[in-house]
């Protein structure tokens, strides 16, 4: 059995908001954010922030506490849970930080669910103050990729991940502009589950025809559980069958966005930052 590999965004996928907006807003700087965002990259202005909650005299401890009070939907964790003891393979591919990801993880008991968490680089440093660095180092070696920002292109991991782990299907969950490039790089047989209303889903329906994954939208947690559980067991049933497409519960049941018929060719990329 090839198996099942299940890729999470983190921000708004995982947990209901970003978890950079969460830790500012909660922490008391978002004029600050607000004032410096058109100077610097996303990442950057984080690694900033942190600098500068640090000199406010806001400690790990805090940042830690607002971290754990994360507004996540009820069906997540049981989903994430349940898409484990199912036998797939779990990642997180999040342009957030790893400090920030797997400190929300080990407050909801789920970090041993997943194999392996893709983020930009982070740790406290000895004068307790988080240092954050970017996933890619765009200074010395830019990845090249015009779709993502500087310090992380997404479609990037998911080919290194498909390189190692050639034969698995791939489910892909995410909502942001981020989570479009690497929706490009699924193969036929995978499936993209973008949040509908949200900036991947709009760039995938926009560009539909250049997806070659089943593409399924979700709203909300409880979507999220019943389509890649339902994923996860249709696949599941099917290798058992040697690969027989059956005619699936999963197809009737969720809203496939279709391909169009009238896109003879493919549209030119739009994506808007
Ligand atoms: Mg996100
Ligand atoms: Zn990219």
């Amino acid at each position: 059995m090839a198996g099942i590999m299940v890729v999470f965004d983190f921000d708004k996928t995982i947990i209901e908001v970003d978890s950079d907006n969460w830790v500012v807003d909660e922490l008391g700087a978002t004029d600050l954010f607000n004032e410096l965002l058109p100077t610097m990259p996303w990442n950057s202005l984080m690694e900033r922030m942190m600098k500068e909650m640090h000199a406010k005299g806001k400690t790990i401890e805090e940042i830690k506490d607002v971290l754990k009070k994360v507004p996540i939907h009820p069906r997540v964790v049981p989903a994430i849970k349940t898409a484990h003891s199912l036998g797939c393979d779990l990642r997180i591919v999040s342009d957030a930080n790893m400090f920030f990801i797997e400190t929300i993880l080990d407050h909801l008991g789920i970090r041993n669910c997943f194999s392996e968490i893709n983020s930009n680089p982070s740790y406290v440093n000895g004068e307790g103050r988080l240092i954050i660095s970017p996933y890619v180092d765009f200074l010395t070696s830019p990845h090249g990729c015009n779709l993502c920002p500087p310090n992380m292109c997404k479609g990037m991991i998911i080919e290194r991940i498909r390189a190692n782990e050639g034969k698995k299907k791939m489910i892909y969950l995410g909502d942001g502009v981020g989570d479009f490039c690497p929706s490009l790089k699924l193969k036929e047989g995978d499936f993209m589950m973008p949040r509908k209303d949200f900036p991947a889903w709009k760039l995938i329906c926009e560009n539909r025809t250049l997806l070659k994954a089943e593409i399924f939208e979700w709203i909300g947690g409880t979507k999220l559980e019943q389509i890649l559980i339902g994923l996860i067991e249709k696949i599941k049933i099917e290798e058992a069958n040697n690969g027989v497409q059956l005619l699936s519960a999963v197809d009737c049941k969720f809203e496939k966005i279709p391909m169009v018929a009238h896109e003879a060719f493919p549209p030119p990329l739009r994506v808007h930052h």
